[in-house]
C-alpha cells in the first residue's frame, strides 16, 4: 500500500528506529483543523500529533501534506498518533511571518511542480518567473503547463514565450477539453512520484486533474472516516493517486503561492541576468549609471529584456526587504540552506540541459 505512495528503501532505512518503537510508516494525505489524514500500510487513518510534536511544531512547523510520518496505530477507537516526521526530500515553504520559525511547509516530498498558466487570458511571464523560482527553491523539478490550448489562436507562440523564461524546464500546451498535450504531460507524471499544482484560480488545475484521472478520481478523492474526535466526516483528500500510479498533491495552500524567500530559486531562474552582472566593471555596480555596466549595455543592445530585468529587480527588492526583517542568526541558517538548495537547483538545471 505505502509503496504505491512512494515509500522507498531509503525511507525504510530512515524509519528503522521508529519501527523498533512499534510505530508504522504513513504518508499524510490531508491536514484539517488539528487532524491529519494518513495513508498507512493497512489503509487510511485519522491521526492527531503527539504532545511532543505539537510542542516542536511551534518552532519547526506542523506535519504537512506529503510528509512521511511515524504513526502509533489507534489503540481502540481513538485517533492514531503521529510521533515524528521523516526528513523531507523537498518542501514548498510559505513564510507565515517575519521569522524562520514561522515558516510553514505547504507540501512535502514533491518530485514535480506543475506550474499552471492559461493560454487564453491571464498568461503572465512575470508570474511564471515567480513560480519557477519557487519551484527551484523547493527542490522539485518544474514543468510549465499552459492550459486551454483549444482557446488560443497560436498556442505555439505561448509555448515559445514561456520557454524564453523557463531555462530548460519543459513547457507543454494542453487542453482538458480536447485532451491535447495530456499524453506529453503524462510522461512527467511517473508512478509513485508526486506532482503538485501551482497556479492562479481559474487557470484549469481541477479540470486538468480530472482529465488525467478520468472517472477514477471521484472514487478515490473522497474518504469517509472518523476525525480526531471519533466523529465520521467526509474528507477531501489532497494526495490523489492517478490511474497511472502517479500521485497528485493538490492542496489549497499550494494553489496560490506568493513570493517565498526564494533566493536560490531566483538565481537559478535569472541565471542569465546574474551572469551578466558579473561582467560589470565594478563588483558593487548598482546598474544605474556606472561606467562599464554590462547590464545597462545589454538592455540598450536588446540582449536583456527590460521586463525581465524589472521583474528580477522587484524580486530582489522583496528578498532584501524580507532579509532585513530577520535576525542575524536566522539569516545565517537561511544562507546555509540556500546554498544547499542552490546547488540542487543547478544540478537540476544541468540535468535538464543535458537531456
Ligand atoms: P482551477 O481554478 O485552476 O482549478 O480551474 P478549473 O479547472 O476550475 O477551470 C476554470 C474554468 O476553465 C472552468 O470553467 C473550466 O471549464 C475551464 N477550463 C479548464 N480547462 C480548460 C480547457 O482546457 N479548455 C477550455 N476551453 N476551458 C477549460
Ligand atoms: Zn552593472
Amino acid at each position: 500500500m505505502i509503496r504505491e505512495y512512494g515509500w522507498s528503501d531509503a525511507l525504510q532505512h530512515a524509519f528503522s528506529t521508529y519501527a523498533a518503537r512499534g510505530f508504522q510508516p504513513g504518508r499524510i494525505t490531508v491536514q484539517q483543523r488539528g487532524a491529519w489524514g494518513v495513508v498507512a500500510e493497512r489503509g487510511e487513518l485519522v491521526a492527531r500529533i503527539s504532545g511532543r510534536l505539537a510542542h516542536e511544531a511551534m518552532s519547526a512547523g506542523y506535519p504537512a501534506v506529503g510528509d512521511w510520518v511515524a504513526v502509533e496505530p489507534p489503540a481502540t477507537d481513538g485517533p492514531a498518533v503521529i510521533h515524528a516526521v521523516l526528513p523531507r526530500r523537498t518542501a514548498f515553504v510559505r513564510k507565515a511571518a517575519q521569522t524562520v520559525a514561522d515558516e510553514q511547509v505547504v507540501a512535502a516530498n514533491v518530485d514535480v511542480a506543475l506550474l499552471v498558466a492559461s493560454l487564453n487570458a491571464d498568461f503572465n511571464l512575470r508570474r511564471l518567473e515567480r513560480y519557477l523560482a519557487v519551484a527551484w527553491q523547493s527542490g522539485a523539478s518544474p514543468v510549465v503547463v499552459l492550459t486551454k490550448s483549444d482557446l488560443a489562436a497560436d498556442p505555439q507562440a505561448g509555448v515559445e514565450e514561456a520557454e524564453s523564461v523557463a531555462f530548460g524546464a519543459p513547457v507543454l500546451a494542453v487542453s482538458a477539453v480536447t485532451g491535447e498535450g495530456l499524453d506529453d504531460l503524462a510522461e512527467y507524471l511517473r508512478p509513485r512520484e508526486t506532482a503538485v499544482l501551482v497556479g492562479s484560480s481559474g487557470v484549469g488545475k481541477s479540470s486538468l486533474v480530472n482529465a488525467l484521472a478520468g472517472e477514477a478520481l471521484m472514487s478515490t478523492a473522497e474518504i469517509r472516516e472518523a476525525d480526531a474526535h471519533g466523529r465520521h466526516t467526509t474528507t477531501h483528500r489532497e494526495l490523489i493517486r492517478l490511474p497511472s500510479g502517479a500521485l497528485i498533491l493538490d492542496t489549497p495552500g499550494m494553489r496560490e503561492l506568493g513570493l517565498i524567500d526564494a533566493e536560490a530559486g531566483l538565481s537559478a531562474t535569472f541565471d542569465d541576468v546574474e551572469a551578466l552582472a558579473q561582467n560589470c566593471r565594478f563588483v558593487d555596480c548598482a546598474h544605474t549609471n556606472e561606467p562599464g555596466c554590462a547590464v545597462r549595455a545589454a538592455l540598450e543592445a536588446g540582449g536583456l529584456d527590460a521586463g525581465r530585468w524589472r521583474s528580477y529587480q522587484k524580486l530582489r527588492r522583496e528578498l532584501a526587504f524580507q532579509e532585513r526583517k530577520e535576525d542575524r542568526q536566522a539569516r545565517f541558517e537561511h544562507r546555509r540552506r540556500w546554498i544547499a538548495v542552490h546547488k540542487a537547483a543547478r544540478a537540476h538545471m544541468k540535468a535538464k540541459r543535458d537531456w
